[in-house]
């Protein structure tokens, strides 16, 4: 892909994640070591290569690295399904019930485990 191509792509969103509209930053193309993930950004297919979507700069749009990786394959109802339920678990977290609670740490476990795993690959020095 050239960075002609690239420049159109990041621009259809004026430099913003198509998802949740964060800002990304175009020299952030990709995970790279010792990189900061907040502003890294990927080409996200619109309309996927399984439903017939093309290898086109037209089919794609830019999205932080986050959202894309949180949505990997996921599509159609099974993209609803976790948007569902992620709807639901932050109504529990943000009531403080008990399943709210167990939510809760189940996604602090997550993301400690996230973070050991990018540990592993940050190069030693
Ligand atoms: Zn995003």
């Amino acid at each position: 892909m050239t960075n002609n191509t690239l420049k159109a792509i990041f621009s259809r969103t004026s430099g913003h994640c198509h998802f949740c509209g964060d800002r990304l930053f175009f020299a952030r193309r990709g995970i790279k070591k010792g990189q900061p993930e907040k502003g890294a950004w990927e080409v996200d297919h619109v309309i996927q290569k399984d439903k017939g979507g093309k290898n086109a700069a037209e089919n794609y749009l830019p999205a932080c690295v986050r959202c894309n990786r949180l949505r990997w394959h996921r599509k159609g109802r099974a993209l609803r399904e976790l948007l569902l339920l992620g709807l639901i678990a932050k109504k529990e977290i943000k009531k403080n019930t008990d399943a709210g609670k167990h939510f809760r740490r189940l996604v602090a476990r997550r993301q400690a485990a996230n973070r050991q795993r990018n540990l592993k690959k940050e190069p030693m020095t």
